[in-house]
């Protein structure tokens, strides 16, 4: 069957099965049990878990009709993007059974558990411990940036379970409940003045699932990062009406509510052509110049992306091509922050209610630095793209095949 003819058919066959079970009345969990029995929802993912095994270019096309039909999918977020592929990818059957459903029907909710004050860029110095107690593993230590933490009902952890071998070797990864005693959230402050991040502090914290081996931990956090590093924003909530919708738009404003600074993170490209025209300086020179640069940057970067979904669409495994994105959308936020800067002057400094587009451009400034962070730093992606794009010569890590106990880390 041609490439077409297979799209066509999806088409509709996802259109006469919603003809038949959509609902806008249905209680959003009820729906989306049935979007879980019949694959739809997912429909990449294997047909035992949630899925119909459709490859990524037929996935879009279910995507599309879903999208033109008005219909909520599962929950976005962490537990949909990042933790439920790494459970297919990597654990066992036990621990899809436990967790997979749930996440699809958005009954529970993740966070991500890796990074530590000490062990950020250099994630394989991690110090948290876990220790084999019987049936279970007992966790100490500290956790830092946990985005959502507050909230979410597990968390996606790495800790260290063997000190006596290599860094990279001696690290488990574990679903933990986050509501017990054994583990503290605090909420960080940030200098934008949303709250994202958290503390996550674990003194004797029980966890009885280990996700693949013990001592497997890195592909699994490898794995992670690679979906992380193309994880989505959030798309524009449609404009509908019935009691799933209802109940989906409150999940998503929950969601959403740690990320709601994210499209100022991301430098606000699509308001500085608008900004130039409102504040008289569409006609500056210097003003237009930056202005083709920021369109030039973007315009490869929405080119590259596409030739990584192409990628994907044709069965491969997310890559080094994400780090190029990565890097891609922070240059360009740079740039838009600079030239939203050049526009604004000093009023673009302003907050409150007088300021400019109330506070948007002054937000964009000190929101713009975290993008070069999160998801792994712009000097990580250039590492990862010199070795595993370019071929250069790895980074020295005389850390290797050392016992970790031995290795000065921090
Ligand atoms: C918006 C946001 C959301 C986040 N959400 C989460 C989350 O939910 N869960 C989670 O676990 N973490 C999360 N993080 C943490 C994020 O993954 C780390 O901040 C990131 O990996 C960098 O680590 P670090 O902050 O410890 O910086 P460090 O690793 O200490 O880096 C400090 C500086 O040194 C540079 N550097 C370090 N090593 C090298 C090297 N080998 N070569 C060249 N330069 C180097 C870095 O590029 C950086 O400029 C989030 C971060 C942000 C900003």
């Amino acid at each position: 069957m041609s490439k077409a003819d297979a799209s066509a058919r999806i088409r509709a066959e996802v259109k006469q099965w919603l003809a038949g079970e959509w609902d806008p009345e249905l209680p959003l969990a009820q729906w989306r049990e049935v979007l879980a029995d019949s694959g739809w929802g997912c429909p990449t993912w294997p047909v035992q878990w949630c899925g119909r095994g459709l490859p990524g270019a037929l996935g879009r096309v279910v995507a599309e009709e879903m999208k033109r039909a008005v219909v909520p999918g599962p929950p976005e977020g962490v537990g949909m993007m990042l933790v439920a592929p790494v459970l297919l990818e990597h654990s066992s059957e036990e621990l899809k059974q436990r967790y997979i459903l749930p996440t699809v029907t958005g009954e529970i909710t993740w966070c991500q558990l890796f990074s530590e004050p000490g062990a950020g860029s250099d994630l394989a110095g991690l110090q948290s411990r876990a220790v084999a107690d019987r049936d279970h593993w007992r966790i100490s230590g500290q956790k830092v940036w946990s985005t959502g933490a507050a909230t979410a009902d597990f968390g996606l952890l790495l800790a260290r379970t063997d000190w006596d071998v290599s860094k990279h070797q001696g690290i488990t990864a574990f679903v933990l409940p986050m509501r017990q005693p054994g583990v503290l959230v605090r909420p960080l402050r940030q200098m934008n003045g949303h709250s994202s991040f958290n503390e996550v502090f674990f003194d004797a914290a029980i966890t009885h699932h280990v996700i693949g081996e013990p001592g497997g931990g890195w592909p699994v956090a490898r794995a992670a990062l690679a979906h992380e590093r193309r994880l989505a924003s959030f798309p524009p909530l449609p404009d509908a009406s019935g009691r799933a919708w209802r109940e989906a738009i409150a999940e998503r404003t929950a969601v959403a509510e740690p990320h709601k600074w994210y499209p100022q993170r991301a430098g606000r490209p699509d308001l500085v052509i608008p900004q130039a025209r409102a504040l008289g300086r569409a006609g500056d020179r210097v003003v237009r110049q930056e202005i083709a640069k920021l369109i030039e940057l973007s315009w490869s970067a929405r080119w590259m992306a596409e030739r990584a979904a192409a990628a994907r669409a044709a069965g491969q495994r997310p890559g080094p091509e994400g780090s190029l994105g990565k890097l891609a959308s922070s240059k360009i936020a740079k740039q838009a922050a600079r030239v939203h800067t050049l526009i604004a002057g000093t009023a673009g400094l302003l907050a409150g209610p007088e300021s400019l587009l109330d506070g948007t451009i002054a937000e964009i400034g000190i929101s713009v630095p975290a993008i070069s962070i999160a998801g792994g730093t712009d000097e990580i992606q250039r590492s990862i793209i010199a070795e595993r794009i370019l071929g250069l010569p790895r980074e020295p890590d005389i850390s290797v095949g050392i016992p970790f106990r031995d290795v000065r880390v921090g």
